[in-house]
């Protein structure tokens, strides 16, 4: 992509929404994929406990020895934590189910609502020159939620094209300004990003605009369509972006890369 600058600095976003099944894992795994398709250096980190980032990009349970559980907790080598995926310049740190015990664990530590944020300052992270780094959170604000906004430069908001999408946002916004307050004064809110987007539905269009009527400049212009490629391409271990490259899904993930690198300045518009 021509005009397209690197951050000066990784650029760290949390993925985020309390509720389960809107869109956060895809959006995580796909707008990864397409950043990474232009060239810039992308690091996902799991911290849904239940995994799903690491098993769309083909890092089964039997192969995570160390997932970020041990970024967060232990000392352990780079090279021992990230993995290389199917496409070049997108690298994960897995997550599996040790991290449901972390969030607990995490209460006792002096320092837990910063863990994350310290893990992700290490040397030689830093060395490896990633451009993005995506934080797939989960369906909670919990602890490991507040890490990764914490730890972020923004948070980006999967928003379902459904009834009571809506519903809970006000919380999830309460709990940014909480962030913002006690730790993490910067922390930016990236944008809301309709996702499972149906037009020939009446209920996406009016979920769209209210979205849009009540969030205003914070929903992206672009929509990501409901396609069953999306949904396909985790069970072949593979972003859309490479289980099918021209889907309507594909190209949505792809504009919405762009559109986030232009409101970052570093796409010219
Ligand atoms: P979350 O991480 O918020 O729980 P997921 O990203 O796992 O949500 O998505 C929930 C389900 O919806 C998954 O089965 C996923 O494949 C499906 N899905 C997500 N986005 C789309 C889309 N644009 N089109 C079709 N299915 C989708
Ligand atoms: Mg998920």
């Amino acid at each position: 992509m021509s005009d397209l600058q690197r951050p000066a600095s990784p650029k760290i976003i949390a993925i985020a929404n309390q509720k389960g099944g809107v869109g956060k894992t895809t959006t995580t795994i796909n707008l990864g994929a397409a950043l990474a398709e232009t060239g810039l250096k992308v690091l996902i980190v799991d911290i849904d406990p239940q995994g799903n980032a690491s098993t769309g990009l083909g890092v089964e349970s039997e192969m995570r020895a160390y997932t970020s559980y041990d970024l967060i907790l232990d000392d352990i080598a780079l090279t021992d934590l990230v993995h290389e995926t199917a496409s070049p310049n997108l690298s994960l740190i897995p997550a599996n189910v040790d991290l449901s015990s972390a969030d607990i664990e995490l209460y006792s530590n002096e320092k837990r609502s910063f863990l994350l944020r310290d893990a992700l300052r290490r040397p030689d992270l830093l060395e490896h020159g990633y451009d993005f780094v995506l934080i797939d959170c989960p369906p909670s604000l919990n602890l490991l939620t507040i890490n990764a906004m914490v730890a972020a430069h923004s948070v980006l908001v999967p928003l379902q094209s459904e009834f009571f999408a809506l519903e809970g946002l006000s919380q999830l916004m309460l709990t940014i300004r909480e962030v913002r307050q006690s730790a993490n004064p910067n922390l930016r809110i990236e944008g809301i990003v309709m996702t499972m987007y149906d037009a020939r539905n009446n209920l996406s269009q009016q979920v769209e605009a209210d979205a849009r009527a009540n969030l205003g400049e914070l929903v992206f212009t672009t929509v990501i369509p409901r396609n069953v490629r999306v949904s396909e391409a985790p069970s072949y271990a593979l972003p859309v972006l490479e289980y099918d490259s021209t889907s309507k899904g594909a190209q949505a993930y792809r504009a919405f890369a762009s559109e986030l690198l232009r409101k970052n300045h570093l796409l010219a518009a």
